[in-house]
């Protein structure tokens, strides 16, 4: 009794540690400070949980503690910014797997709760396979539009009723070989499922399956009585779902629209004239900064891939300091390849957060801008977007760069974005292109701007 009145408290205490963290994590000048909180809150609960044990297991967990320890460690350090939403998708797929097993090992205990187990099983498999297939777009391992074919809802309908049935199977008799059952079923019905997601909707359907995760750490947590699985999994699915839904906000469509709706991938190519675009050099484009009253800089993926961070914030300082120019950076809520990413970025190169402006804010202000400096992004700014319905892309709110008297695009080439569409911007009378990696062009910017 003694011993689970202290369990309680533990657990008690690192779940208002969780929701401090989250607190945290609400804005970029308190992050760190949410990030630790959350650690610690990990911390105290695997230390509880540890405790609370009969000793003959400890050993096994410890040594899976530190496999788990050292894969983590050693992929954090080693991971790209670039790659970490591959990353996010395929620790949350661990995450779904591990409520999965839970789920079996309760199975093949006999007498189980049987529907918290059964949901544990599905959802987790759902966040698991779905998560595979995110991964592997996101990685490039597979085509965005890779997996689609006529009478791909009606199929996966009919999948969902053969879902229901297993599940209704394994809920009639709780055991191991119709557990096998349901969870091969939902495997094949969350890979069917995501498989022909792609384009502006894979950042949503990675927050639903980090939603789905969390859901179904819940579940378990109900099955094995755990108070802290329950609260925790409660978290990241309650903040998971929030987020997809904001994320849906921002591309402009509803959720149904992002599972069942396809957008045609290839479609949406530029109606502009393709016979002339303009290009610049990196001094041409310093000359025309300088004079500037107004500068937005907008920066995209390729902004992260060059790692241009620090030369644009140092180009920014230049600027306004040497030269009075009024200077803004603009994010897009979908900009790089997760949520957030150019937010860390600026953020981890200094960039005040007073200078940073979010679609809404910053949209009407491109219009009263002298320069638009678009470094190393491409679909967040496609005025297609708003005209072409076939675009995989329309619907969704886009950066209007094109109403700055003279738009700088800093990218290696004419070459589309994520989404494969072509930007009809690139051949517009007021686009410069500067041709070259986003780091080596700004610095060389930079270069021109100290000397003159
Ligand atoms: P885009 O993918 O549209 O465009 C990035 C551009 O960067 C490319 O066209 C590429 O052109 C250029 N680029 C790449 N490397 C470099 C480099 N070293 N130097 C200079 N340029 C470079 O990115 P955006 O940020 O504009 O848009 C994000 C897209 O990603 C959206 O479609 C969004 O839906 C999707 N997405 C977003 C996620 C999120 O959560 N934020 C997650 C998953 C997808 P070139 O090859 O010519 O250099």
């Amino acid at each position: 009794m003694t011993e689970n009145y202290w369990l309680f408290l533990i657990y008690l205490v690192s779940v208002c540690l969780f929701i401090l963290s989250i607190q945290g994590l609400s804005s970029p000048k308190t992050a760190q400070r949410g990030n630790w909180l959350g650690m610690a809150g990990m911390l105290l609960a695997v230390d509880g949980t540890l405790l609370a044990l009969p000793g003959e297991n400890h050993l096994w967990i410890f040594i899976t503690l530190l496999l788990g320890g050292i894969v983590g460690i050693f992929t954090g350090l080693k991971v790209k910014m670039t790659a970490l939403p591959q990353m996010v998708a395929a620790f949350n797929g661990v995450g779904g797997l591990a409520s999965v097993f839970i789920g079996l090992a309760e199975v093949w205990r006999g007498p189980a709760q049987t529907i918290e187990v059964s949901i544990g099983i599905v959802i987790g498999g759902v966040a698991f396979a779905g998560s595979m297939v995110a991964y592997a777009k996101l990685q490039g391992l597979l085509k965005p539009n890779f997996g689609r074919f006529t009478y791909q809802n009606w199929f996966n309908g009919a999948l969902s009723l053969v879902l229901l049935y297993f599940w209704y199977l394994f809920l009639l008799k709780p055991d191991n070989l119709s557990a096998y059952f349901l969870l091969g079923i939902t495997f094949i019905w969350s890979v069917a499922l995501t498989l022909p997601i792609g384009g502006a909707d894979m950042p949503v359907i990675v927050s639903v399956l980090n939603a789905c995760s969390g859901w179904a750490a819940s579940g378990i947590g109900f099955s094995l009585g755990n108070m802290a699985l329950i609260v925790t999994g409660a978290i990241v699915g309650a903040s998971g779902t929030i987020l997809a839904f904001v994320m849906t906000k921002a591309i402009n469509r509803t959720l149904f629209e992002v599972l069942f709706k396809r957008l045609n991938d290839q479609s949406g190519t530029s109606t502009a004239d393709k016979h002339f675009v303009r290009s610049g050099s990196p001094a041409d484009a310093a000359f025309i900064l300088e004079n500037a009253a107004k500068v937005i800089i907008v920066p995209g993926y390729g902004m992260a891939v060059a790692q241009a961070q620090h030369i644009l914030h140092t180009m920014a300082s230049v600027l306004s300091q040497k030269y009075n120019v009024d200077v803004k950076f603009a994010i897009h809520p979908v900009a790089g390849r997760m949520p957030g990413h150019m937010n860390v970025l600026l953020a981890e190169a200094n960039v005040s957060y007073d200078d940073v402006y979010e679609l809404e804010s910053i949209n009407r202000e491109f219009s009263t801008a002298d320069c638009a400096y678009v470094i190393g992004a491409n679909d967040i700014t496609n005025p297609l977007a708003r005209t072409d319905s076939q675009s995989p892309l329309y619907g969704m709110p886009v950066l209007d760069v094109g109403k700055a008297k003279t738009v700088f695009f800093v990218k290696r080439s004419l070459n589309a974005g994520y989404s494969g569409v072509d930007n009809p911007l690139f051949y517009a009378d007021n686009t410069v292109m500067l041709y070259g990696d986003a780091k080596k062009v700004t610095e060389e910017i930079v270069q021109v701007l100290e000397q003159n």
